[in-house]
């Protein structure tokens, strides 16, 4: 079991440690902190669960840019970003299950960063934004 390393990833969960066999502690890429078992993991558990929770906003980043869009597959969409893109496509923030009112607003809110299409110039704000609905 020791052949795992703090730091190997499995889709969004990167391994924190391992606890006592046969369970590992996880964090999410949306900051969620889980306990799985290798079995779990072996039959696919690849989030926290943010992403089986319904549509959730997703902020994945290229260099100075960031995508803002909404999705009920998130490891899907960030594959298809990093697909049509040379360089490293990086899942910064999940926000779980979204009414439809959310994407239109945080798109609003970084209007004046607005690039084109989803995308918008990062800022450090897009890391802890809470929308209000
Ligand atoms: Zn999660």
């Amino acid at each position: 079991m020791m052949r795992y390393q703090p730091g190997h990833r499995w889709g969004m969960l990167t391994l924190v440690r391992l606890l006592e066999n046969p369970k590992l502690l996880l964090q999410c890429d949306c900051g969620q902190l889980i306990t799985y078992t290798f079995t779990q993991l072996k039959h696919g558990k690849r989030s926290c669960g943010c992403t089986d929770m319904g549509q959730s906003i997703y902020f994945i980043r290229v260099n100075e840019y960031v995508k803002i869009g909404r999705t009920r597959t998130i490891m899907a969409r960030w594959a298809t970003v990093q697909t049509n893109c040379p360089y490293e496509a990086e899942l910064i923030r999940v926000i779980p299950d979204t009414s439809s009112g959310t994407e239109k607003w945080l798109h609003e809110y970084f209007q004046y960063l607005h690039k084109q299409g989803e995308w918008f110039k990062y800022t450090e704000e897009m890391l802890t934004i809470i929308p209000p609905i």
